[in-house]
């Protein structure tokens, strides 16, 4: 039985402050809910800070992003055993954002992936295509190629903490969701690449999250389907009255 997992992502938002504000209201409306799994990640400035308020709670926090080295002339890049260190769990990697405005690539992915397991990090890694690659009949091919070229570096007995998170590019902060059939369909079939790469039972205890304008008022029915394992949550994670309905869907 998977444990649903439902992840606030913030992008570039908040404030170290604002942070601090948000952990204030958001970890008593989510006390005591112990049926999901919860993370927040925030900028780097604030992922010491909000790990400190979150000590000791139910809520985990990650970032957006780590280095694959683990030190050296790298500027402006910050290494995952920095994040571990800032008493982070988790990584989001391989972000469509990244994607396309970094120039990220499914070898960089892999890269960073393994320096994020290297380093204690629970990570995150997502994929999924563009609205003209759907419309090209394309999904699976992209969603396949994300995810051997992203988890190449890894083996069965590295997957034990990674989450995967199907984001299709189109539903992301754009208010369209994918309806909970066609995130099935998707998920589906990279639980079945899962499988070919790594065996059915890594395939099956492996968290899969789906991404793109989720609400609180469509998270239900999309974790109704039954390879969806919880949510990768933009925009509606950054009001915590908003993400804890999310969470106790
Ligand atoms: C995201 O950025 O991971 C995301 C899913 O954003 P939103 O919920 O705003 O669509």
């Amino acid at each position: 039985m998977r444990k649903p997992f439902l992840a606030g992502n913030w992008k570039m938002n908040k404030t170290v402050d604002e942070a601090l504000a948000y952990a204030e209201s958001f970890l008593p409306q989510v006390e005591g809910v112990d049926q999901v799994d919860i993370a927040l990640c925030p900028p780097f400035p604030a992922l010491r800070p909000l790990a400190q308020a979150c000590g000791g709670s139910n809520v985990a926090v990650g970032a957006q992003n780590c280095h694959w080295e683990e030190a050296g002339a790298y500027t402006g890049e910050v290494a995952a055993r920095m994040i571990r260190a800032a008493g982070c769990e988790h990584v989001i990697l391989g972000h469509s954002e990244r994607r396309q405005y970094f120039g990220e690539t499914n070898e960089t992915v892999s890269m960073r992936l393994q320096a994020a397991l290297d380093a204690g990090l629970a990570p995150i890694v997502c994929i999924g295509e563009t609205l003209e690659e759907r419309e090209a009949g394309k999904t699976q091919r992209v969603v396949e190629d994300h995810l051997r070229g992203g988890l190449a570096r890894l083996g069965p007995e590295h997957m034990g903490t990674v989450t995967l998170a199907y984001e299709p590019v189109w539903a992301i902060g754009t208010g369209k969701t994918a309806t909970p059939e066609q995130a099935q369909e998707v998920h589906a079939f990279c639980r079945s690449v899962l499988a070919d790469l790594f065996g059915q039972k890594i395939a099956h205890a492996t968290r899969i999250q789906y991404g793109g304008s989720v609400k609180p008022g469509n998270v239900k029915d999309l974790m109704a389907q039954p390879d969806i394992d919880g949510a990768l949550v933009g925009g509606a994670s950054l009001d915590p009255e908003s993400f804890a309905a999310i969470v106790r869907f």
